[in-house]
């Protein structure tokens, strides 16, 4: 038979369990004996030893030993040398799984490939993501990821009879806290509101014990062994025994000897409540917001089900009881619930996964009390925008928490593109549910490329944010006019960034290609020349905002490209004195956007176009098919005229009324700058950040 595995790969153990032959569960015991492994790794001088023999190593005080790292999943920080190696939480849970999946497979006298890994139903992407990692990295075929409070709902609802109830999950583990309302009916266990603190947990009581231990110890001889590293973890060890003990008797005692100093400490049960009790109050807090979340007060709750080893402590069971009013779920064992579930969801996977599977098979898999599961993510998944104001950045969110998963939303964003460059779209993702980006979670920065160049008018980017079924985030965009999927790429961000910087570079406007056409014509000497090169001139300088490139041409019987592109002022300035000296002709015969055209047609960036003219024109060639070519290349084209200029004619070759000006010479220098403050306004820059309120649904 093919067997999957459902795997709690816990912070403090790791449990193994299978749906046999009979469609019932079964824990799986690993090379020792045991159905619970330890999640800790002793690094020795070649092996690598995981498990019980770890966990003795560690007792007795060795420090080449990584243990809770699973509170560390997928933080970048956060990473152990052993041996010149260097680990992180990824890699160590590698390590675990291995061995799991070796002992498995030793037990089962049979090759495993797949698994459902559970996972704290508070892991946001980053760590659900390192555990589906570490599963593929073991070689196993990862079936799925599974909340940890739903495995063991799935446990519980696998017994429990038909009737409708609202379960509270209590699940506190070693390191983690999670807490999980589950309705459980006939056919379908539903989650229907979750939350936790994955840096709460069992570790924290043993914490609390050592911290008190400590301070005893430094009252009376002036040094605390807890601040040297050597006798840190053997201290520890020791702490979770106390701890443990206190669970089946009223007292227990500890000795600490250090620097040839002893003493014995009696922990009653009262210290350690008083040591620890806002831990519990923690919990209680959380607990009231996941049930608030659900619109449902306590009396709501048919009952809560203790799940991890944390909840053997009797203080946790009277604490369920003080606050439920009832007395907690029993019959149900703490360690295996979570992998049990785990394995269920593993067959059902199966089962819907290969159609080839004979009926009997797959009968088997839905034996009775198996329910399907509808299941929620705890975080809320948003990217950053600005607020309404225009003021600030926010996370802005698209997916609320304890939304049905799988769920997909939809937004489209509008964007300008521009010719011959790489037109993206940069999304920050966050997952929290605060509106200030600093207190949540920075998925990383989400770059869609290749999106295709649509003209002048904005671009239609239609992106999908989901949770799978894994509550893993997936990205999709699409760009509405090509109906291309655009490819995708996520950056990391490193710690110290800073979105307003980050955000300033970003409004740098796109580079402009300007060519300025003089009409060089007879009745331009003199004082009209005059005043154009000086109205040139302060048009250069108008143009303040972003690069630019600048071309200039001279047209009359003959037109003449005095300057091409360039975004040297010095040069441009000399050119613009050298239009008195341009030989052009005298009378305006030609067109300037033939060779405007020419010349911004391979430009990077946006394109203009700046015409002076005084007068007529009486070229034969076509004016207005060249301006219409330029105007379909997205060249847009301003026209300034004086004299005998007509505003008709002005107004047909300009892009809009606003770049169409009829003036006077002294006027000149005036209305260049107002085309330069036109120019330098239109902002071809894409914008990244659409503010949260004005997001066009179209
Ligand atoms: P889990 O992560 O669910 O395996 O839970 C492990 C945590 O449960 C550790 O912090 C253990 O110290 C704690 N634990 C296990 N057994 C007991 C017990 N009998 N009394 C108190 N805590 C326990």
């Amino acid at each position: 038979m093919k067997y999957s595995l459902g795997i709690d790969l816990g912070t403090t153990f790791s449990v193994v369990s299978i749906i046999d032959e009979n469609g019932a569960p079964k824990v799986l015991k690993n090379k020792e004996g045991n159905t619970l492994t330890p999640s800790v790794i002793y690094f020795s001088g070649e092996e690598i030893i995981v498990g019980d023999d770890a966990k003795e190593m560690q007792a007795m005080g060795d420090n080449n030993i990584a243990c809770f790292f699973k509170r560390n999943m997928g933080d970048e920080n956060f990473v152990l040398e052993f041996q010149n190696k260097y680990y992180n939480a990824e890699d160590l849970s590698v390590i675990v799984l291995k061995k799991l999946k070796k002992d498995a497979e030793d037990f089962l006298k049979a090759e495993v490939k797949d698994a459902v890994i559970t996972v704290p139903a508070y892991f946001n992407n980053i760590q659900r993501q390192s555990t589906i990692n570490a599963g593929k990295r073991a070689e196993f075929n990862v079936l799925s990821i599974l909340n940890e409070p739903t495995a063991a709902a799935m446990a519980y609802g696998m017994k429990a009879s038909g009737e409708n109830k609202n379960i509270l999950v209590y699940d506190l583990g070693g390191g983690t806290f999670d807490v999980t309302l589950v309705h459980i009916g006939e056919e379908l266990i539903k989650v229907l509101s979750t939350d936790g603190d994955h840096e709460l947990g069992g570790k924290d009581w043993d914490d609390r014990i050592a911290m008190y231990i400590g301070e005893k110890f430094f009252e009376k001889f002036g040094v605390n062994p807890m601040d040297d590293i050597e006798y840190y973890n053997d201290i520890l060890v020791k702490c979770e025994n106390v701890k443990k003990h206190l669970s089946k008797r009223e007292s227990t005692d500890i000795s600490i000897y250090y620097c040839d100093l002893s003493e014995k400490f009696t922990i009653t049960k009262e210290i350690f409540l008083g040591l620890t009790g806002d831990l519990l109050q923690r919990t209680k807090s959380l607990s009231d917001d996941v049930i608030k979340s659900a619109g449902l007060t306590w009396e709501d709750i048919d009952g809560v089900l203790p799940v991890g080893g944390s909840t053997r402590m009797p203080m946790v069971l009277d604490f369920i009881k003080e606050v439920s009013k009832k007395e907690p779920i029993v019959g149900i064992n703490v360690d295996e619930a979570v992998s049990i579930g785990a394995a269920i969801k593993a067959s059902m996977e199966n089962a819907t996964n290969t159609p080839t599977l004979r009926r009997e098979e797959k009968a088997l898999f839905t034996l009775g009390g198996y329910k399907k599961t509808e299941d929620v993510m705890s975080h809320s998944l948003g990217m950053i925008a600005l607020n309404s104001t225009g003021e600030r950045y926010i996370n802005s969110i698209i997916i609320e928490k304890n939304k049905k998963i799988p769920c997909t939303e939809k937004r489209p964003y509008e964007i300008r593109t521009g010719r011959n460059r790489n037109n993206v779209l940069e999304v920050y993702m966050l997952q929290g549910e605060s509106e200030e980006i600093s207190d949540c979670t920075i998925l990383g920065k989400y770059v869609f490329y290749d999106i295709e160049y649509v003209g002048r008018k904005p671009s239609i980017i239609d992106i999908e944010y989901s949770y799978n079924k894994n509550g893993v985030v997936d990205v999709f965009a699409t760009q509405r006019e090509t109906a291309k999927k655009l490819p995708l790429k996520i950056e990391k961000l490193s710690e110290d960034f800073i979105f307003e910087e980050e955000l300033n570079e970003k409004e740098e406007a796109v580079h402009k290609n300007i060519v300025i056409a003089i009409d060089l014509s007879g009745s331009m000497r003199g004082k009209p020349l005059e005043e154009a090169i000086e109205a040139s001139k302060t048009f250069v300088d108008s143009i303040d905002e972003g690069s630019f490139s600048l071309a200039l041409i001279g047209f009359a019987d003959k037109v003449k490209t005095l300057i091409n592109l360039t975004e040297d002022r010095e040069e441009i300035f000399r050119a613009i004195d050298g239009l008195k000296k341009a030989d052009v002709g005298t009378s305006t015969m030609s067109e300037p956007f033939s060779e405007a055209y020419n010349i911004l047609k391979d430009a990077y960036g946006d394109c203009f176009v700046v015409v002076l003219t005084d007068g007529q024109w009486y070229g034969k060639k076509d004016i207005m098919a060249e301006v219409n070519k330029c105007k379909e290349y997205e060249i847009e084209i301003a026209a300034i005229g004086f004299g005998n200029a007509k505003k008709d004619f002005l107004d047909k070759i300009a892009t809009c009324e606003e770049n169409s000006i009829f003036t006077e010479v002294s006027n000149l220098k005036q209305s260049f700058s107002r085309i330069a403050k036109v120019i330098s306004r239109s902002d071809g820059s894409i914008k990244i950040f659409q503010k949260s309120n004005s997001i066009k649904l179209r």
